[in-house]
């Protein structure tokens, strides 16, 4: 069968890959009718995130038709189309009783945090779902939600396995009431279902921070407000917008942020924090070289922003990525300002029934992310695509 193969930085390829057979009694095998390319791949792709080992199958986001069923297998049957979420959790322990799903103590032997497909040795080194076919481990557990009849396109659900749900986990985490302002960054695919899911808990404005106008437009046609870090400061911004009151902030960047350089744009420590500009860039020195218009890499630059730009005694939520340890930390703002951080891995099976009900009566489009459909065999091209950022919002594939 046909695999998108991590192959080492940067390089991703379609290899031919033996079929994956039921290896458990609890296990599917999945044929997978669609699959979607996740800001997460591009952690992988670009070789940053610890225990990626070439071989390793990609793909977290996917979704397909039960081909074959192990004898334990009792939810779900042969010939049954399920989105299959992204974190692999076994339904017993006792985070998984507790419906903590994304910290399952038996879905991955090889680290604390629970499995998931796709996504590195440290996670379990699962292989993922941008492939023909793919194995799904605990099916009783993880492969439950069956696509309804009334669901006529894959494209209506399949981000119902990562990013719909994650989106929905960083407002949640930042508990968004009714009324409240809130200022996400980052307008990526996460980005755009954080500022939805904002919206469907009712919140009065959302603001929407990128420097893509690719991407921001998609937030705006959403009802959010967008700023772009080119040619403003978000904190000023957000800052005048509230009256100095401050936002609730979502973080749906991650630690692949990206910072200015350019004119210090509010972005100098003038507020006193001593923090901003103290980014870790890596140690690489830019000087020697002809200056880019943006750091690579400035893991604390949306941190930073956000630990200004919170409503005072509020939740920052970062449903965004941080893997690596980093020199800097706002801990003096944070503390003065009395935030409280939430992170980590979506439990998606917590919130994918609720919002497939919204997907099937109407409530919402999930489909107005996505700006391309391509062939599996493609797919090295569209990591390059997805990576440039500037044309795609959402890439999904039909294997
Ligand atoms: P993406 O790379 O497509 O989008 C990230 C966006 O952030 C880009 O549009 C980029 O221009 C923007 N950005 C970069 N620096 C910025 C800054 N300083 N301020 C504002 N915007 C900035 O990725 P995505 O698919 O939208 O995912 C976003 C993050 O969420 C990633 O870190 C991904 O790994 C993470 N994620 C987490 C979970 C989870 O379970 N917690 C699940 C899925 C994805
Ligand atoms: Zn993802």
């Amino acid at each position: 069968m046909k695999a998108l193969v991590y192959h080492g930085p940067n390089n991703v390829q379609v290899d031919d890959k033996p079929r994956p057979t039921i290896q458990s009694p609890e296990d599917v095998i999945l044929r997978v009718t669609s699959t979607a390319l996740c800001g997460s791949d591009l952690h992988l792709f670009h070789g940053t995130v610890q225990g990626m080992e070439p071989g390793q199958t990609l793909g977290h986001e996917f979704m397909g038709i039960v081909e074959e069923a192990g004898p334990a297998v009792e939810e779900v049957k042969i010939g049954d189309k399920v989105v299959i979420p992204f974190n692999i959790n076994c339904g017993r322990c006792w985070y998984c009783r507790h419906e903590l799903w994304s910290q399952c103590d038996r879905s991955n032997p090889k680290g604390e945090v629970g499995g998931a497909f796709g996504y590195t040795q440290v996670l379990g080194g699962y292989d993922g779902g941008q492939a023909e076919y793919v194995r799904v481990p605990f099916a009783n557990t993880v492969a439950t939600l069956k696509v309804p009849e009334n669901i006529k396109a894959d494209e209506q659900v399949l981000f119902l396995s990562d990013i719909f749900p994650t989106g929905y986990f960083g407002a949640d985490m930042a508990n968004i009431q009714p009324g409240d302002d809130v200022a996400v960054f980052g307008a990526g695919p996460v980005g755009f279902f954080a500022t939805m899911s904002s919206f469907l808990r009712g919140a009065a404005r959302v603001f929407s921070i990128d420097h893509w106008p690719t991407r921001l437009d998609r937030t705006k046609d959403l009802g959010a407000e967008i700023i772009n870090f080119d040619n403003e400061d978000p904190v000023e911004r957000i800052k005048k917008e509230t009256s100095g009151k401050g936002a609730i902030c979502i973080d749906a960047v991650g630690y692949e942020a990206v910072g200015h350089i350019g004119n210090g744009n509010g972005r100098s420590s003038k507020d006193g924090s001593g923090n901003n500009n103290n980014y870790n860039n890596n140690g690489h020195d830019h000087s020697k070289v002809s200056k880019p218009a943006y750091e690579p890499a400035n893991p604390l630059q949306v941190i930073n922003w956000m630990s200004q730009a919170a409503r005072k005694y509020s939740t920052i939520s970062i449903p965004g990525v941080y893997g690596a340890s980093y020199d800097q930390f706002p801990l003096g703002q944070l503390f003065n300002r009395e935030l409280q951080i939430r992170m980590g891995q979506c439990p998606v099976k917590k919130y994918n029934e609720q919002l497939l009900h919204l997907i099937e009566v109407g409530r919402v489009d999930p489909t107005k992310i996505i700006s391309h459909t391509m062939k599996l065999d493609e797919a090295p091209d569209a990591y390059d695509i997805f990576d440039k950022k500037e044309d795609a919002t959402k890439i999904i594939f039909k294997p």
